[in-house]
């Protein structure tokens, strides 16, 4: 039996809790698996090589900053191999590239484009335990270095379990499951045992940040059950599988919230055909991604438009659009760091009528003013200042019970 573990970076925060994954993997040896396991960096390694990037450039030239984050892996992932060591284990630890991760050439956001593990299969038939740097590849084209967005280290697990036709995929994190809204800010929240690919999908679209979305995605598109634990017990966790007949449909699954965005605002445009082409059109080619947008009832032949976008794109987008505001007749481009996202999400939300004016109740019962909204049919998202974020998401998940719904 192939296995494959994934541990995030607070199951490897220091040295004796990397020898304590060395432990839990060990034991999946003793159990006469082969076993794989993709390590993040340490703790809040990643934070802190961006923020030393940042100090000496407010935008790092993209290759550089790839070939620094790339490095908070590394170090885990030897760190590991060495406790495997220490336990009487020989062990292989491999970077993205040498494991056989390839990617386009797109730094901080790549996709996995190939998987050639020749040496994952090699050294397995060698009976090593092997231990892969998660969150990076190596594009094909450039040959350079990339990393798979942040979070990107599930989608690594992911997509080797697929390629080595793995017959477990272990995510293991700091809770024990995915919950009905992030446990650490609604104490209420359900633990659920299981949970479709779909939905999930949304949930992590949404902002529930325990999977990366890709991560999710791949697994949907190559049928790979995950199981969602936690590195701290050994009780049972999550288990994001493909729906079954027997799965019954919740109408929610869960509240999801994002803080992890900005809002773009382009004041003053003159409101003719052609203007949000052009703006779009040049943020899409800076690969930047856009969520929700709005753009204001116009005034004097002139609109507000805005977007919601990652935060670490902000500076890229503004400057890219203050060099467009010329040519588009932009009065002035600002950014707003202070948003949050909060979205309720539920597949049989499209049959049941209502479920909008239920939130923005709840909200408004709360407090919290909404700046701005977007839906699909299995999802109701809005915007709300980020201090309000939590006493939001709180407040939907009291109201549509979801502390108390049972689920398959
Ligand atoms: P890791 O470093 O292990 O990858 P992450 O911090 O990326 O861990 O993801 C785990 C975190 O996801 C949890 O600590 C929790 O705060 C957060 N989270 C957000 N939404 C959910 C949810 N619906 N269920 C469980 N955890 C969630
Ligand atoms: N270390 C990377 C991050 O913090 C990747 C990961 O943890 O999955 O985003
Ligand atoms: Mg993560």
């Amino acid at each position: 039996m192939i296995v494959v573990q994934k541990y995030g970076g607070s199951s490897v925060a220091d040295t004796d809790r990397v020898k304590r994954v060395a432990e839990r993997v060990a034991q999946v040896k003793r159990d006469g698996h082969n076993v794989v396991v993709v390590v993040s960096a340490m703790g809040k390694t990643t934070d802190q090589l961006i923020r030393q990037a940042q100090e000496i450039a407010v935008i790092p030239p993209a290759r550089e900053l790839d070939m620094l984050l790339t490095a908070g892996e590394r170090i885990s992932m030897s760190l590991l191999a060495m406790a495997m060591h220490e336990l009487g284990y020989t062990a292989r630890s491999l970077t993205g590239s040498q494991a056989g991760i390839i990617t386009d050439a797109v730094h901080g956001k790549a996709r996995i484009i190939d998987i050639t593990p020749g040496r994952i299969t090699e050294a397995l038939a060698g009976g090593h335990v092997v231990i892969v740097a998660g969150f990076q590849g190596v594009s094909r084209d450039s040959k350079d270095v990339t990393t798979l967005g942040r979070g990107g280290s599930d989608t690594t697990a992911v997509a080797l379990a697929a390629a080595l036709r793995a017959d477990v995929c272990e995510i293991y994190t700091d809770v024990d499951g995915v919950y009905t809204a992030d446990p650490r800010i609604c104490t209420a929240a359900r633990k659920l045992h299981r949970v479709s690919h779909e939905e999930m999908l949304e949930l992590a679209a949404c902002g529930a940040k325990v999977l990366q979305v890709r991560s999710v995605e791949y697994a949907r598109n190559h049928g790979v059950a995950l199981h969602v634990r936690s590195s701290f017990t050994y009780s049972d966790g999550t288990w994001v599988t493909e729906e079954t007949d027997d799965m019954e449909q919740a109408m929610i699954s869960g509240v999801a919230h994002d803080t992890g965005e900005g809002k773009l605002v382009i004041r003053r445009v003159p409101d003719k055909p052609g203007v949000a082409a052009r703006i779009f059109t040049a943020l899409a080619d800076a690969n930047i991604n856009i969520d929700m947008i709005v753009q204001n009832v116009s005034e004097d032949g002139t609109t507000d438009i805005s977007c919601t976008l990652p935060l670490a794109d902000g500076p890229s987008a503004v400057r890219l659009l203050e060099d467009l505001s010329g040519e588009v007749g932009a009065e002035a481009v600002g950014f707003d760091e202070h948003i949050a996202k909060v979205s309720l999400v539920g597949a049989g939300m499209k049959t049941h009528p209502g479920v909008a004016a239920g939130m923005f109740s709840a909200l408004s019962e709360a407090g919290v003013n909404i700046e701005m909204i977007s839906t699909s049919t299995i999802r109701i998202s809005v915007v709300v200042r980020d201090d309000d974020v939590e006493t939001a998401v709180r407040a939907v998940h009291e109201h549509f019970g979801l502390a108390a719904t049972e689920v398959a």
